[in-house]
């Protein structure tokens, strides 16, 4: 019995790049304004990766449960260049799982993830298919240039969430690396096969290992409307994040406790030492009071971290589906279906 996984058969040389193709998954909630640019960029990306590596791509647009017109304008969007699916989910299941699902539709090798919002430029991927092509790299990720126009505050807490994350792991989470990235073939398939319910998608990324590789890049600004991750939500992202990834805030937490404890023991002994070499009573009262409340806020603090890895386990046993389709439409480029029944005509011949 195998307890790994080998997924070495789905390497990529430059020789067999052109037939493992490109998916290029896009969750999309609400993006109805812009889709159709997007979808006009997302042909010219695929003119040119054709001709640049013979590669033929497909997009799969995931309609994260959109109240506006986005599933409608997704269905009426043609496969000029590039194989089209739309996928739509039955409400908003948050961006996280809209890119399960496109991972889980993809039909072509690698796997493309990007914002259906136009941040992540389309003209960019070709850069990154260099680098999986022909540098050889598994895992191209991209992180912001520059977060200069981000306050001091948000900086310093992404900063301390990844220390934290980091504490202590083999494999660290780059910091600020986004979710433009690329996947080879057999790093796709390597993350299709982790089991786990709540995924920290960044975090898996980078866990599966094999080669992988930093781009600098400049978000653009977002097309139209605003973005749906405001504080609240990034903060449920960065406990989800911490929690289903990493123990380190329960390492945290006994540290923490054995820290309070030699305290408190050294408190003793001085209070013995004052009380033997002096002889005088030391008034207890704020002391007393000062101990308890510190103690008792330590407490509920700890549990509080204990109760988000239950809640975690409790929702892994649950074992719900992480999503649930409720339509699905998938168009062959012309191109493909023209090369694909020459192909048949071919092996009918024969
Ligand atoms: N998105 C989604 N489901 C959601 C929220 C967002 O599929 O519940 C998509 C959204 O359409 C966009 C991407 O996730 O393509 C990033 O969202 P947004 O631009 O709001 O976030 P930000 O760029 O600020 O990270
Ligand atoms: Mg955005």
């Amino acid at each position: 019995m195998m307890l790994g996984s080998d997924v070495s058969g789905l390497t990529t040389t430059p020789a067999n790049a052109a037939a493992q193709g490109l998916s290029i998954v896009v969750p999309v909630y609400n993006e109805a304004a812009g889709l159709n640019e997007l979808h006009e960029r997302l042909s010219t990306l695929a003119r040119r990766l054709r001709q640049h590596f013979r590669l033929s791509s497909e997009v799969v647009y995931v309609d994260d449960g959109s109240t506006d017109r986005t599933l409608e304008i997704a269905r009426g969007l043609k496969a000029d260049v590039l194989d089209v699916q739309v996928v739509s989910l039955s409400r908003n299941f948050g961006k996280e799982a809209a890119l399960i699902a496109g991972l889980d539709h993809a039909r072509r090798g690698a796997v493309m993830f990007m914002d259906g919002d136009g941040q992540h430029p389309p003209e960019f991927v070709e850069q990154l298919v260099s680098h999986w092509i022909e540098g050889g790299y598994d895992v191209v990720y991209t992180a912001k240039a520059n977060r200069d126009n981000e306050s001091i505050l948000r900086r310093l807490s992404v900063h301390g969430f990844y220390a934290l994350i980091n504490w202590g792991a083999r494999q660290k989470i780059p910091e600020d690396a986004g979710d433009f990235r690329l996947l080879s073939p057999r790093a796709a398939a390597a993350l299709r096969q982790l089991p786990e319910r709540n995924r920290f998608f960044k975090g898996l990324a980078s866990w599966i290992g094999f080669r992988q590789i930093r781009v600098d890049y400049e978000p653009a600004p977002r097309e139209h409307g605003v973005s749906t991750f405001n504080f609240v939500r990034l903060l449920g992202l960065s406990i989800e994040g911490l929690t289903s990834f990493s123990v380190a805030p329960l390492r945290f937490a006994s540290l923490l406790g054995v820290l309070l404890a030699s305290a408190a023991f050294l408190f003793g002994l001085s209070i013995l030492w004052e009380v033997f070499t002096t002889g005088k009573q030391v008034p207890g009262y704020p002391s007393l009071v000062v101990g308890l409340m510190t103690i008792g806020g330590v407490q509920l603090i700890m549990i509080g971290i204990v109760g988000e890895y239950i809640g975690k386990i409790l929702s892994e046993l649950k074992a719900r589906p992480i999503y649930f389709v409720a339509e699905h439409s998938a168009k062959q480029c012309e191109g493909e279906a023209e090369a694909a029944h020459q192909a048949n005509e071919r092996t009918a011949a024969e």
